[in-house]
């Protein structure tokens, strides 16, 4: 984490990490996993009032936090320490007017090959993931945000 959080308001914190050597490597391995790492947030997060969104691709993770700021700093603090990622790097962390991702205490979405385009798009280098803007980064996830919405209203109907 690069700078301490303050503990007062609404608060946003994004960042991006590497999977470790502990995050399984097949893909059914980690899909399972992560969906351990889904149940866990959910159960945690709606205790403390956190929503967000956390998004997984070949080797990194990005996410967003939104929540009390004491909250998102405590959790912030636990998931940094997570030994299934390293590297983490805190892209955006501050106040906010209003929650992006109140709909999820948490939810996990997989970026494909398919999912190129938007990464593309916004032109992401997803090497350099760490020095992201805090626009690209945010652009990112609700992209994926309104994605993940449409899913989930397609399998409705
Ligand atoms: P449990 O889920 O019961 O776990 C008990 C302990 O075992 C914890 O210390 C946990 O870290 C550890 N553990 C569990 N499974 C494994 C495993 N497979 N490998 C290594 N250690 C393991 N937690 C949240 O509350 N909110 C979030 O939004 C959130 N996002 C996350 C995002 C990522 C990318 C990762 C890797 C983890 C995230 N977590 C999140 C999980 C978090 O790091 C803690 O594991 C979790 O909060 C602990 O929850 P718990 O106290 O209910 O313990």
């Amino acid at each position: 984490m690069s700078e301490p959080i303050p503990r007062k308001g609404l608060h946003r914190l994004v960042y991006a990490s590497n999977f470790s050597a502990a995050f399984p490597s097949s893909v059914s391995d980690q899909d399972h996993e992560i969906g351990e790492i889904i149940r866990a947030s959910i159960r945690n997060n709606r205790a403390v009032a956190i929503t967000g969104l956390l998004l997984a691709r070949d080797r990194w993770f990005m996410q967003v936090l939104e929540g009390p700021t004491d909250a998102v700093a405590a959790t912030y603090e636990r998931i940094v320490r997570d030994p299934r990622h390293r590297r983490a790097a805190v892209i955006e962390s501050g106040p906010a007017p209003a929650r992006l991702f109140a709909n999820w205490n948490m939810c996990a979405r997989r970026l494909s090959r398919a999912d190129d385009a938007i990464l593309a798009r916004l032109a992401l280098d997803e090497t350099r993931l760490g020095s992201l803007s805090p626009a690209q980064a945010v652009a990112l996830l609700v992209e994926v945000r309104d994605l993940q919405a449409q899913t989930a209203a397609e399998q409705l109907g």
